[in-house]
């Protein structure tokens, strides 16, 4: 069974001016120990997808449609009292900014051992032991001194190891990161990706991974879903969306990383852009949402939006006229 199923998931915005359907039809699933890598610009509505999750989504959000299941229970229906010790237990979610989960004015033992004891009963003792393993896990040295530090007391990445460490705490079943190394300079995200991926692995847990880079998630994500002003416009395996992406969307993304593979600017070449601004989600083109900057446009991308397609078992995309699969005839 699959530990996260989400199916035709809607979150609207009911403001003045107009419905922002900033979600609208989004479907996957997780299993077990996997990581999906949730890539798409800025309000491509992938945090209000993680948010939607969590039922962290405030007035005048709302989710109007579908269903979330975790571990086969519907969340919509899980009384508030019985999500608050869902949240931070069983699902964790780490923010782009760490001090979102760090209280500034208190020491990270009493931040961690109070994670911990609000959801099990257990000694001081024996809290502050399981934080002292949970900062050792994400290489942080001298954990058991460390713990005793304020937050400002740590650099931005070692902050943002902390906060992945309060996640990890009580082992939980889901994760969801939205853009945790945004923030930090290439050296430290990459450690942070490597210790995040291998600590999924070793502890069974699912991960997504939020991000506006694709590149981020190249080398950590089983499975990519790429979206695309509220939808999932292509999804499949990290492998097949990066060596053969066929929305055209994503191949603009791959075009804007450096030297990433065939087909992708080499040093000393131009890297491609992606014309265009993302699309305004209260008045959205008709049609496809991507037409306005899509090079492949035509008269039908304009008429009608595409469905989603399966190419496969683990492959869908969104697109009337989609790239050729490599090796096919054009
Ligand atoms: Fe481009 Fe048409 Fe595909 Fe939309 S449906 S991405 S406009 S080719």
């Amino acid at each position: 069974m699959s530990v996260l199923r989400v199916e035709a998931l809607q979150t609207h915005f009911f403001t003045d001016a107009g419905v922002v359907k900033a979600v609208d039809g989004v479907s996957f699933s997780l299993d077990a120990g996997e990581v999906l890598g949730l890539v798409g610009e800025s309000g491509s509505g992938k945090s209000v997808t993680g948010f939607s999750i969590l039922r962290l989504v405030d007035p005048p959000g709302r989710v109007a449609g579908g269903r979330i299941l975790f571990q086969g229970e519907d969340l919509a229906a899980v009384p508030e009292r019985a999500m608050r010790r869902l949240r931070g237990k069983k699902i964790a979610m780490i923010f782009q900014d760490p001090m979102m989960t760090l209280n500034p004015v208190l020491r990270i033992d009493t931040q961690m051992i109070e994670a911990v004891r609000a959801h099990e009963r257990v000694s001081v003792k024996a809290a502050r032991a399981r934080a002292a393993q949970a900062l050792a896990r994400v290489g942080i040295p001298s954990p058991s001194e460390r713990l005793s530090a304020y937050p400002h007391q740590f650099s931005g990445g070692m902050r943002q190891r902390v906060a992945i460490a309060i996640a990890l705490l009580n082992g939980p079943e889901l994760i969801i990161a939205d853009e945790p190394t945004t923030a930090l300079d290439v050296t430290i995200q990459s450690q942070i990706l490597a210790e995040v991926q291998g600590l999924a692995r070793e502890t069974g847990t699912a991960l997504i991974w939020i991000t506006h880079d694709l590149a981020v998630v190249a080398g950590l994500a089983d499975r990519i879903a790429v979206m695309y002003a509220g939808r999932i416009v292509e999804s499949g395996s990290s492998k097949a969306i990066l060596t053969q992406p066929r929305h055209p969307y994503t191949a603009g993304l791959l075009g804007s990383i450096p030297g990433h593979g065939s087909g992708r600017a080499r040093r000393g070449e131009p890297l491609t852009q992606i014309p265009g601004m993302a699309p305004n989600m209260a008045h959205l083109p008709p049609g496809c949402a991507f037409a306005p900057r899509c090079p492949r446009a035509a008269d039908l991308c304009r008429a009608a939006a595409p469905d989603t397609t399966p190419l496969g078992p683990d492959r869908a995309l969104r697109c009337h006229l989609p790239l050729e699969a490599a090796g096919a005839a054009a």
